[in-house]
């Protein structure tokens, strides 16, 4: 039990408190004044946890306020890394998007002085109702995570984001959280659940149960008013907080404008601000401005603590801001009471808070360095340990070697600010692995990561193994600390910079896109490689199934000096038959292989990451054949449905909505791309008569998905078409095919049930619910347990052309190489050519 809690903690050693210009990319020390904060905050022995879905769902003005103003312990469980959202500020997408949302859970969780905590869960995309998040994730899996957090943590209250009563109202992944977390606060204490975690876990029960409400909930500030307050508490979450010179709500603006990503930056208020808490379950408050009262967060909860307080007390008067290092007796005595202590969870806690605190007054400065980022394994590096003493006092520091790390000493007698540099090496062993999250090496479901060890599971991310310990001795007091060895470099620009120490693989192998399209004709498959140390020669080859040829085989290459790029070509010629697979480079030096991409994610607001995995491309070839010459591709909210119609052999000419030309004749079909009336309204109705006469006159209009708010049935090209908020979010959903004669499910592809296997994600959305008689339903769809829809596919003719209108998930399954997408995509862009007995030049093609 006492190891989870460290792991817990440790990610907190050598962060000191949040100011306004920090981040975790520069080692932090408090000034005199946020050490007395850290004094006062020995003396509060309360634990808050915060529920909700996602990175950036949480209240950071509650965190912070939990944690600088109330001085709780606090913590922010998100039950998913985010990795479903959108990304504004790069091309990084699912995992990846993941991956850089967990580290700016951890920047925002340094601004506000909370703990970051998640479960096994997936963000795997939208989804409207809990129902349907819970047939994805797997409940048993993410519960069992929840209740191994509160058994661990420890909360006295648990604050739920959103409210469990209302399924239906907001993301099914917000109330599925919030009946989750109802169900975790009383799991956690009982003996029945989760037995398994009883070996190493106590039982918990938390105290009482809030959800954070505001006017927003109850749909208006009029509605609001009107409520029955009896059961909320409110708190005044505007507090000024002198030690750092920030209001509360400022604090929780910089927290959340770490939400980079997601477009969150946030300006700070002041001032008076109302937080509401409704009360669930459990003890009822005894003051309704104070969520803990009648809970006992004062150190006779503790056996034997009741003499802690008088001592703190006696510290925290008798502090001198000019000399703190005065307090260092007093701590050490102190330090030896909490010792003798029984209670492990808070003796564990407060020691760990202390020896900060011990720290921090002595201004010891320890720091474990390479001037290398990348290290393969089998290499050694040279290693700085820095080991400063800003105090008066003497400190002796003993470092310790390992197997992976020698010291050239490892007794340092300090003195009044004396610094020592110890110089070491870090040797990787063989095959040690690669750098990557912990929770992405084994193979993931749609919504729940595989994570086997139990003790990890919950964490945002592992300690590094790279660390030197270091023990301090500071009046007879021994403080343990693992010195975690970061590259450390001065950038021309930025300055001082410490970013993680990633191990790579001797050679990063990628094949350049993920998905190649083919018809008939063979293609060119880039392969490259990236040396991460010294190569000898060797061979590069793609592998392939059985029935696609590649030339050469294989590449010879000579020997190269890391750092060195180099790009092969591959000759790839599909099978007759259609045919889906997958390839994937592979270099060969001596008896060693290599297969592994790397992939660097790197921002300035958050720690450098690195994702290593196979690489792979997917290869397709559908059997299609597409009569459409040329496309004019109208952009919406963006996806990458043009460069799917490029790759099955169409002309595509893509234009803004306000840029498209006044003749649109010379173009087969007009595409326009999802969510384009949604984003661009006043254009696309600009639009609407070029349109009109463009598809009277015998082309093609074809539109993706559009969400149902504020559009109107008439906005949707020439004829009416209404919106609803109907979606299919199973991929693997049957789908009845209505009109089977009909040409776009027979020209010039024939489309049958084999077309609708193998989709991701989901069918579609938004699907429309009436339309103008001339349109044809052309699937039917739906998912468990809810009424057929049949509107994910609609077509009409109109003068002598064609509008189509499909919610169906193109955007997604294009990307993903599902053949069936690319072959009702043919059919939809061809279905206007079909119609003229003069063959065009593209049939050859085919
Ligand atoms: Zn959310």
């Amino acid at each position: 039990m006492k190891k989870l809690i460290f792991t817990f903690i440790a990610s907190l050693l050598f962060l000191g408190h949040a100011t306004a210009q920090e981040n975790r990319l520069f080692p932090t020390q408090p000034n005199t004044s946020e050490i007395y904060h850290n004094l006062e905050k020995l003396g509060f022995l309360g634990t808050a946890l915060y529920i909700a879905a996602h990175p950036d769902d949480e209240n950071t003005r509650l965190i912070s306020w939990l944690s600088n103003d109330k001085m709780a312990r606090t913590g922010y469980l998100s039950l998913t890394r985010g990795d479903g959202g959108q990304n504004l500020i790069g091309p990084e997408l699912r995992e990846q998007l993941g991956m850089i949302r967990t580290q700016e859970l951890l920047e925002a969780r340094h601004r506000d002085g909370g703990e970051q905590f998640f479960t096994r869960a997936n963000d795997f995309g939208y989804s409207k109702h809990p129902d349907e998040t819970l047939e994805i994730w797997n409940q048993q899996e993410v519960l069992e995570d929840m209740v191994q957090i509160i058994r661990t943590f420890k909360p006295d209250v648990i604050i739920n984001r959103f409210n469990h009563r209302t399924p239906g109202t907001t993301h099914g992944h917000h109330t599925t959280s919030a009946m989750l977390s109802m169900t975790a606060y009383k799991s956690a204490a009982l003996k029945t659940a989760y037995a398994s975690q009883l070996s190493r876990l106590d039982t918990w029960q938390p105290q009482r149960i809030f959800f954070n409400t505001s006017w927003w909930f109850y749909g208006s500030q009029e509605a609001f008013e009107k409520a029955d307050k009896t059961n909320l508490l409110e708190i005044d979450a505007g507090t000024y907080y002198p030690w750092n010179g920030l209001s509360n709500s400022e604090i929780a603006a910089l927290s959340r404008s770490e939400h980079k990503s997601q477009g969150f930056g946030s300006s700070g208020s002041r001032g008076s601000q109302t937080e509401y808490l409704e009360y669930l379950e459990g003890s009822f408050p005894t003051d309704k401005s104070d969520l803990f009262s009648g809970i006992n967060t004062t150190w006779t909860r503790v056996s034997g603590g009741s003499k802690i307080q008088t001592q703190l007390n006696k510290i925290l008067s008798s502090y001198d801001f000019k000399n703190p290092e005065a307090s260092l007796p007093a701590l050490a005595e102190l330090h030896q009471a909490i010792s003798r202590l029984k209670d492990e969870h808070w003796k564990a806690i407060k020691l760990r808070e202390l020896e900060d605190i011990i720290l921090q007054i002595t201004g010891v400065y320890l720091e474990a360095s390479s001037n290398q980022q990348y290290i393969t394994d089998g290499a050694t590096t040279p290693i700085n340990i820095e080991v400063t003493n800003r105090s008066n006092d003497e400190i002796n520091i003993s470092l310790t070697a390992n197997n992976m790390i020698a010291l050239d000493q490892s007794q340092i007698n300090t003195t009044s600010n004396s610094s020592t540099i110890v110089k070491g090496t870090l040797t990787i062993p063989q095959y040690f692995q690669p750098t990557s999250p912990y929770y992405l090496n084994e193979p993931a479901s749609l919504g729940m990561y595989t994570v086997k060890a139990m003790n990890e599971r919950g964490l945002p991310e592992l300690e590094s193994p790279f660390a030197v310990k270091a023990v301090v001795t500071i009046q007879n007091i021994k403080i343990y600390r693992d010195l975690k060895i970061q590259f450390k470099s001065t950038d021309p620009v930025r300055g001082e910079i410490h970013e993680p120490l990633n191990v790579v693989p001797a050679v990063s192998v990628s094949v350049q896109n993920p998905v190649y399209i083919f018809n008939e004709e063979s293609k060119i498959i880039q392969v490259s490689m990236t040396a991460n140390t010294d190569l000898k020669a060797g061979t590069i080859e793609l592998c392939a199934p059985n029935d696609w040829m590649i030339k050469p085989s294989k590449i010879e290459f000579d020997a190269m000096t890391s750092g060195t790029v180099r790009t092969y070509n591959f000759n790839i010629v599909p099978p007759k038959r259609a045919s889906r697979g997958v390839v994937s480079g592979l270099v060969k030096i001596g008896d060693q292989s290599f297969s592994k991409e790397v992939i660097s994610i790197d921002y300035n607001h958050i720690p450098d990451q690195q994702l290593v995995r196979n690489n792979e491309a997917q290869v397709v070839k559908p059997n299609l054949k597409n009569r459409a010459t040329t496309v004019a591709y109208i952009n919406g909210a963006g996806d990458d449905v043009a460069t799917a119609i490029e790759a099955i052999g169409s002309k595509v000419f893509r234009f803004e909505p306000s840029e498209v030309p006044s003749d649109l004749s010379k173009y087969d079909a007009v595409v326009v791309g999802i969510r384009a009336f949604n984003v661009a309204p006043t254009e696309m109705a600009a639009l609407q008569e070029r349109i009109d006469t463009y598809v009277k006159n015998g082309g093609t209009l074809m539109m993706q998905y559009n969400t149902s708010r504020r559009i109107n049935p008439d906005a949707l090209g020439p004829l009416s078409i209404t919106l609803s908020r109907k979606r299919v979010t199973d991929e693997n959903a049957a789908v009845t095919l209505l009109e089977p004669n009909h040409a776009i499910l027979n020209k010039p592809n024939k489309i049958t049930s084999v077309d609708f296997e193998n989709w991701v994600q989901e069918r579609g959305l938004y699907f429309p619910e009436k339309w103008d008689p001339a349109f044809t339903p052309i699937l039917g769809m739906n998912d468990n347990g809810e009424e057929m829809t049949n509107g994910s596919l609609i077509v009409a003719r109109y003068g002598n052309g064609h509008i189509i209108y499909t919610g169906l998930s193109l955007f997604r399954e294009l990307p993903a190489g599902v053949s069936g997408a690319y072959k009702l995509l043919a059919n939809m862009v061809s279905i206007g050519v079909d119609d003229q007995p003069v063959k065009k030049n593209s049939d050859e093609k085919f």
